[in-house]
């Protein structure tokens, strides 16, 4: 069983700029795709904002009672240290959350601190999709060091022309015929000299 705070890393998954529960780290990367989609990337606020460790419960707790940090929860309680809260910073993460977030199991409607604003807890049984993962998209792969320029061309019959010119001056060339499952044909060894006439390949 696992104890607040303590969660081990299986049963955690990323969200942009910190980790949550792998529920509720999925069920927020899907709704931070949507708020990307309206023009904001949903962000905690810190470091110790979305998954919190015992210990930062600890100094966050300590500081409450000092007189010098914010409301805090007694360290073993926070949802935080369950991975289920996220802090948000500002008023236009607040807003985004409240308009589109409870279909994701995010809402102000079940907060257990309602007089936190920037507070927002997960409530399972909204969302039930895929973890879209903290960027949302798939990631870009990296081109080769050499990869220079990238050229593609879409022919009116269905043909797809991919053309790479390298550092190196060379030219690498293929195409996909529009009823292949795949790449049917390729080019290599080509000069710069030739970028444009090398015709209707393919055929
Ligand atoms: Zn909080």
């Amino acid at each position: 069983m696992s104890e607040n705070g303590k969660l081990p890393a299986s049963e955690l998954a990323p969200i942009a700029q910190g980790q949550l529960r792998i529920d509720a780290a999925a069920a927020w990367n899907a709704l931070n795709v949507e708020s990307r989609r309206r023009g904001l990337e949903l962000v905690p606020t810190g470091s110790m904002s979305s998954y919190r460790t015992y210990s930062q419960q600890v100094y966050l707790w300590e500081e409450y009672q000092a007189g010098r940090g914010a409301l805090a929860a007694v360290p073993g309680t926070s949802n935080h240290g369950w991975g289920t809260a996220v802090d948000t910073p500002d008023q236009r993460h607040w807003s985004m959350i409240e308009q589109i977030g409870a279909p994701y199991g995010y809402s102000k409607a079940w907060s257990d601190a309602p007089s936190e604003p920037w507070h927002v807890v997960y409530q399972p049984g909204h969302y039930t999709g895929p973890d879209p993962g903290p960027y949302g998209i798939p990631a870009i792969p990296e081109l080769p060091e050499d990869t220079v320029s990238l050229f593609v061309i879409l022919n009116k019959d269905g043909r797809v022309e991919v053309f790479v010119e390298q550092s190196d001056g060379e030219v690498w060339h293929a195409w996909q015929k529009s009823a292949g499952g795949a790449f049917e044909g390729a080019q290599t060894g080509v000069r710069n000299a030739t970028w444009f006439t090398l015709g209707t390949p393919g055929k």
